[in-house]
């Protein structure tokens, strides 16, 4: 199915509304004269109004590209991306993406990095509403500020410390304020829990649903690690080279999932359960990741996979639905005669 299927359907009321298509996006970064950086390879899904859509994949394999690619922090080389309804991938002008930044903005990985060490939370918090309420009473701004502070779990008080007088969380909390501040419906989380201990990692999800269950948030949550996005997303794309290799909801995509790369990925998930461990077993990943900027014909992760046959050092697997609600990009999809032999005894089967 297409996105203009998805999109179509939504409007007759079948399925939720989307809020945004990626159409065949690439982005592709000019190194000198000769060579480009494909970091992002005519990429399509769509995320619905409110749901999280999940985006995971090792580092380097174009993710957080893909996130800034919709905010137009960088330009598209290829492809659209639908905001709304609305083509939002050639925006030009101060006030059309000032416009657009107000409803959809950004939380960084680093929480520290992204804060201004010389600006008070106060201040970090009120520069969005200067540039997107700037008629705004300060004693509204104030109030506006206390309870954006409230709402991330801190208080008043910290709106006048500086970053370096807070924890990492309390930092990761302030970022989430920001992005607030202006009122937005679509956030891109960007592995905003990875730099944090895991016992203030499951703080900030449980704060990010509750923000989405308040505010009807649309969020795309983007992580290097599987285990990660299973508690926050509806549904997930996982992406290997800049391409998006498999697509499903989520319970679909824990419990049986169909491409090569998501089953090794799944299967170095931590299990506590030593019994279940022995069971479930491991797929260690042989080779290397091709270099992003001298990408191998056929199919990208051809070199690694154990199911890789000749058509797959030809041709490029596309996107395309198995079942429903789930797209897998394989060639083996194309030869039901084969199936058999990629399912492991850890997946559950219909
Ligand atoms: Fe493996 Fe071929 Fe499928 Fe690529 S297309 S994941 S090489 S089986």
């Amino acid at each position: 199915m297409t996105n203009l299927d998805v999109t179509k359907q939504a409007k007759a009321g079948v399925r939720k509304e989307v809020l945004i298509e990626l159409n065949e996006v690439s982005k592709h970064f000019q190194l000198g004269r000769r060579q480009s950086l494909k970091a992002v390879d005519q990429v399509s899904f769509h995320i619905y109004k409110g749901e999280t859509f999940g985006l995971v994949g090792e580092s380097g394999c174009g993710k957080t590209t893909v996130g800034r690619t919709i905010l137009g922090i960088y330009p598209t080389t290829g492809g659209s991306v639908v905001y709304d309804g609305k083509d939002i991938s050639h925006l030009r002008g101060r006030e059309e993406l000032k416009s657009f930044r107000k409803r959809a903005q950004m939380i960084f990985q680093d929480p520290y990095a992204s804060l201004d060490p010389r600006m008070t939370v106060d201040d970090i918090i009120s520069e969005g509403l200067d540039v997107h309420f700037p008629n705004m009473p300060a004693k509204d701004k104030h109030d506006r500020i206390s309870t954006l502070l409230m709402r991330v779990g801190l208080n008043s008080e910290h709106g006048a410390r500086f970053p370096h007088e807070l924890s990492g969380g309390q930092r990761q909390r302030i970022g989430i304020a920001r992005a607030l501040a202006v009122e937005p419906e679509f956030i891109v989380c960007d592995e905003p829990i990875s730099a944090l201990d895991v016992s203030i990692q499951a703080q900030i999800v449980n704060l990010l649903n509750k923000l989405q269950n308040e505010s009807e948030l649309t969020y795309l949550f983007i992580s290097h690690d599987l285990s990660m996005v299973k508690h926050i997303s509806d549904r997930i794309g996982v992406m290997y080279l800049g391409s998006l290799v498999e697509v499903t909801t989520n319970n679909r995509l824990y419990a049986k999932p169909m491409h090569p790369y998501t089953q090794a990925l799944i299967s170095a998930i931590p299990i506590p359960d030593p019994d279940k461990k022995e069971e479930m077993g491991r797929i260690i990943l042989e080779g290397e990741v091709p270099s992003p900027i001298n990408v191998p014909p056929g199919c990208k992760f051809a070199g690694r996979c154990r199911y890789c046959f000749d058509r797959c050092k030809k041709e490029q697997p596309s996107l395309q639905q198995v079942e429903d609600e789930h797209y897998v990009a394989c060639h083996l999809y194309d030869r039901p005669d084969s199936l058999p032999g990629i399912k492991r005894k850890i997946f559950k089967e219909d």
